[in-house]
């Protein structure tokens, strides 16, 4: 593909997901190209980005002789995230991960990731024993007899680094189209020429294939076959309160499928169990549900690999996510001859949420200017940075005072769980609202503010959040979004009818 373009300007990004919104925010950085994001569902990161392990990987389980790309990414991603967690202020810490062997067998296959670890260049890693072993990790099960130990890992809140990633993308002048099903590929001579969706042709010169799960019809439809089949992962989350807890990532020596069941304390301060790794037919691509076998399987293994779990009944939730698994474990990050200007980031299984910023990287410079001869150029004014919401609950008494006092819709705590404000709930909408979120959720602002999140799951503060959307939005609360427009919170809820959305008062039944 020596064909050089230097004025292709159009990019469809197929799904927002922590890949696609990685691209979109590098896509974002170059003034010759005019990138969208097309999101089959109201807001972004509902997709595998969604529930996963949330741990940024080190890049030691990588094989390099079978997977060098994954290796290479990987590896180049957790360096990356450093950066780009302080830029896009995304919460997220680095406790590091301990492989843990119990007998000398397992100690054998932590020699053997130890090994690959070098050769990918992972930075610190080494194996620990005895006194070192349980100063790292207090929690951890007195008969492991050695552990592989890798600093850099890291944790982070994944659906707020895809919400940070499309907000700065935006920023840069990208345009995110949510509820923007792609049926197909639409090719001429040849070429990409767009793609379709429901409300008809959307042009572009490259179309960027990152569906996640259903990548592969995508791709079927641009004449490259491929199969992306479902690997189920099944958690358990205890409330925040709930101990012991876990210092760092401990999992198990990993076997061919599945990188092990793991133990750690999520970045909102809640320890986690899980996941298994349970193939799904390929039409299985909905099948979130959790099940007794698969959650007994993680309670067995994490209970192996810790001194102690707190009791079951402080289990918060239990969650499922799936695997974007490809036939033979390898990402499918191509540009083609054939159509030009078609992309395909498939088959995105674990580690791409770690791999995202190094993929994205990739896909720039590899593919769009590589391979499909584009010389990209840089925007001057291109703007690294983006903060988060001010989150109320992290804030000492004098920080809060202060915000009261300028906004004293701060003074109005909405969740009790996890401390968030009117004033945070308030600032969530607008910035969906900013980025050209056309169906304001309660799974959105949930995601954005961690209301609904804590221990009651949302059931004495969604009316009260439901509330301030009707009155922002100016609609009935009833007719607010959960998770989409046609579900919507007055559905099968009968507490809504006794509601006004203006204010406190209740009919029928006492305050709620
Ligand atoms: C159980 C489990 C544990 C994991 N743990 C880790 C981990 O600890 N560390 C790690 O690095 N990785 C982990 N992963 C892998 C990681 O979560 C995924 O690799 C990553 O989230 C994939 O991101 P994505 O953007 O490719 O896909 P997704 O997040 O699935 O995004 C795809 C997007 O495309 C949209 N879409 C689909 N079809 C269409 C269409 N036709 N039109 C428009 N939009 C469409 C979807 O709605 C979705 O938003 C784990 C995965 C699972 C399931």
């Amino acid at each position: 593909m020596d064909q050089k373009r230097a004025e292709v300007k159009k990019v469809a990004i197929i799904g927002a997901g922590i890949v696609g919104s990685a691209i979109a925010r590098v896509l974002s950085r170059y003034e010759n190209l005019e990138v969208h994001i097309l999101e089959r569902d109201a807001d972004v990161g509902w997709g595998a980005s969604k529930a996963n392990s949330a741990i940024i990987h080190p890049g030691h389980e990588e094989n390099p002789d079978e997977h060098p790309l994954r290796a290479k990414l990987c590896v180049e991603g957790n360096r990356l995230w450093h950066t780009w967690v302080k830029e896009l202020d995304i919460p997220a810490k680095w406790p590091g991960e301990l492989m843990i062997a119990f007998n000398d067998e397992e100690l054998e296959i932590t020699r053997h990731y130890l090994e690959l670890g070098e050769r990918n260049g992972v930075p610190g890693i080494r194996l620990v024993y005895d006194d070192e072993l349980r100063s790292l990790e207090p929690n951890i099960n007195p008969q492991a007899v050695g552990a592989l130990w890798a600093p850099t890992a890291g944790q982070m809140a994944p659906w707020e680094a895809v919400i940070a990633l499309i907000e700065n993308a935006v920023e840069n002048g990208a345009k995110l189209h949510t509820e923007a099903e792609v049926k197909r590929v639409v090719i001429e001579n040849g070429k990409v020429k767009g793609v379709q969706t429901k409300e008809g042709l959307f042009e572009a010169d490259i179309v960027i294939n990152v569906a996640g799960i259903y990548a592969d019809s995508i791709s079927k439809s641009a004449g490259i076959d491929l199969e992306i089949h479902p690997r189920k992962g099944e958690y358990f989350l205890f409330e925040d309160d709930a101990f012991p807890k876990v210092t760092r990532v401990v999992h198990q020596t990993p076997t061919p499928l599945t990188k092990g069941v793991y133990v750690s304390t999520t970045i909102e301060g809640s320890l986690m169990l899980g996941p298994t790794a349970e193939d799904l037919p390929l039409e299985a691509k909905e099948e979130t549900s959790t099940t007794k076998g698969g959650l007994d399987y993680v309670w067995e293994w994490a209970s192996k690999l810790v001194a102690a779990l707190p009791p079951k009944n402080r289990v918060m939730k239990t969650f499922a996510g799936l695997r974007p698994e490809p036939p033979d474990g390898n990402w499918v990050i191509e540009a083609y001859e054939k159509p030009w200007g078609f992309i395909n980031v498939a088959g995105m299984r674990s580690p791409a949420l770690t791999s995202a910023p190094a993929i994205a990287e990739y896909v720039a410079k590899e593919l769009i200017e590589g391979k499909l001869g584009i010389n990209l150029r840089e925007k001057r004014n291109w703007n690294p940075n983006r903060p988060g919401i001010r989150k109320f609950r992290e804030l000492n008494d004098e920080e809060r005072d202060e915000l009261i006092k300028r906004n004293p819709k701060y003074g109005n705590v909405v969740c009790m769980c996890k401390e968030v404000t009117e004033a945070e709930i308030i600032e969530a909408i607008e910035r969906m609202q900013r980025i050209g979120i056309k169906t304001i959720t309660l799974d959105g602002i949930k995601f954005r503010t961690l209301s609904m999140f804590g221990w009651c799951q949302g059931s004495f503060c969604r009316i009260r959040v439901a509330r301030i959307v009707a009155e922002k939005l100016g609609i009935a609360t009833w007719d607010v979004a959960m998770k989409s427009k046609e579900m919507s919170y007055g559905l099968g809820n009968v507490k809504t009818f006794f509601t006004h959305s203006e204010g406190d008062e209740v009919h029928g039944e006492g305050k709620l």
